[in-house]
């Protein structure tokens, strides 16, 4: 069985990754998606196993002691961790595996995995739009949209390390390049 491929997306809170990844997930069934553990609280929405793992500050530290993560991060004042269990199982399995976890994590990604990951950052227009959707998502506070807005100006000086951009402009036409990317990704196996 050939191994699967390990995409990796990344893009500052409130571009619509997750707007994205979910009409892909429809549209391309072999790709599995990565659950990862987090220690925020779960969204309006939201199903816990299915978009995350939601666990305790205290049951993430001790995965993280036990070195069950292949990475994780603190983002936005909150951890965020993939398992290496989810990881290595699914490869094995020839599974396409889809990750949607922020910079730093493309980052310890890309070094444990080099060329095997295929990372893609998708940006917002502009930070101002960023900050209409993050309001008008009306899923966070003022103060942590202002953590995540602080964090997407960092986030955006790092786009050019990645092996693929899109803007998310207009939705349809950013959804169109990343099925292009992805299922180019998917159909080299
Ligand atoms: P992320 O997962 O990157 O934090 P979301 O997918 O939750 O972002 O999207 C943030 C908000 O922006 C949502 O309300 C979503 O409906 C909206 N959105 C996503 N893409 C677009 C787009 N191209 N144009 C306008 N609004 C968008
Ligand atoms: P949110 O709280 O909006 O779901 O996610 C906040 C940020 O955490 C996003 O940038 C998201 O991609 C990132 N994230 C989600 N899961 C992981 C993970 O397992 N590892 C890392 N490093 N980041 C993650």
């Amino acid at each position: 069985m050939s191994r699967g491929k390990l995409i990796v997306i990344a893009a500052p809170s409130g571009t619509g990754k997750s707007t994205l990844i979910s009409k892909l997930r429809e549209d391309i069934p072999s790709l599995q998606f990565s659950v990862s553990c987090t220690t925020r609280g779960i969204r309006k929405g939201e199903v816990d196993g299915q978009h995350y793992h939601f666990i305790s500050v205290e049951e993430f530290l001790k995965l993280r002691e036990q070195n069950e993560f292949v990475e994780w991060a603190e983002v936005h004042s909150n951890f965020y961790g993939t398992k290496k269990s989810t990881l290595d199982e699914g490869l094995a399995m020839g599974k396409h595996l889809l990750f949607e976890i922020d910079v730093q994590g493309c980052d310890s990604l890309k070094e444990i995995y080099g060329d095997e990951a295929h990372v893609i950052f998708i940006e917002p227009p502009s930070v101002e739009i960023l900050e209409t959707r993050l309001r008008g998502r009306a899923t966070d506070s003022t103060d942590v949209i202002n953590i995540r807005l602080n964090n997407a100006k960092k986030e955006l000086t790092r786009k050019d390390d990645f092996d693929y951009n899109i803007v998310n402009d207009n939705f349809e036409e950013a959804y169109a390049k990343l099925f292009k990317i992805v299922s180019g990704i998917v159909k080299g196996s």
